[in-house]
């Protein structure tokens, strides 16, 4: 287990689409490592999730955690969980505007449409197949995680330009306004 360097915007890795992973390699070592490394690498970068190309593994597989996090403090919490080779369906055509960073965009914010019910369908990392509803906040952060996979980073979303902010400007004037619309939220769906 290890805290791996987070490729940052640019990387080719981050912009190709990911493999699927072999569902009969999930037990192996190999992959349990990478899922090992991911939870290290999150976790010491204070990240809400983290896909696998991220650390320069091209596979389909994220995680999402959310604890107290100090980098996202209007966040829901939400359990480690991981997500190998999903498919995700859109519920409905409700959406949200989320306002998000990424650990391999740094300094940088900006606001993206994300649907707010959505249907994930992913292996665990025991290979188990599992079938999820997500609603509300959470749905955004899972949506963002499998863009990744996709070869997609949030700033390829972004439609209103004028929304690019860095983090501090953020902290010091938006995020009141954001955490109030994403209580809101969480307040409805209740995650
Ligand atoms: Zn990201």
């Amino acid at each position: 287990m290890s805290v791996r360097e987070i490729l940052q915007i640019g990387h080719p890795i981050l912009s190709a689409p990911a493999k699927k992973v072999e569902i009969d390699k999930i037990a192996t070592p190999e992959v349990q490592s990478w899922i090992d490394d991911m939870i290290d690498t999150m976790r010491d970068a204070n990240g809400a999730g983290i896909a696998a190309n991220q650390i320069g593994i091209p596979y389909r597989l994220f995680i999402i955690e959310v604890g107290n996090n100090p980098r996202y403090p209007y966040k829901p919490t939400v359990p480690l969980t991981i997500v190998i080779n999903p498919v995700i369906e859109f519920l409905t055509d409700e959406t949200f505007a989320s306002n998000e960073g990424c650990l391999s965009v740094p300094q940088m914010r900006a606001t993206v449409d994300r649907h707010v019910e959505i249907r994930a369908s992913y292996y665990d990392r025991d290979g188990i197949h599992q079938s999820q509803e997500i609603r509300g906040y959470s749905a955004c952060t899972w949506q963002h995680e499998h863009d990744h996979l996709d070869g997609i980073l949030f700033p390829n979303r972004v439609t209103d330009m004028q929304s690019f902010c860095s983090w501090s400007v953020f902290q010091q004037y938006q995020q009141p306004a954001f955490a109030k619309m994403v209580l809101e939220l969480v307040q409805k769906w209740g995650a």
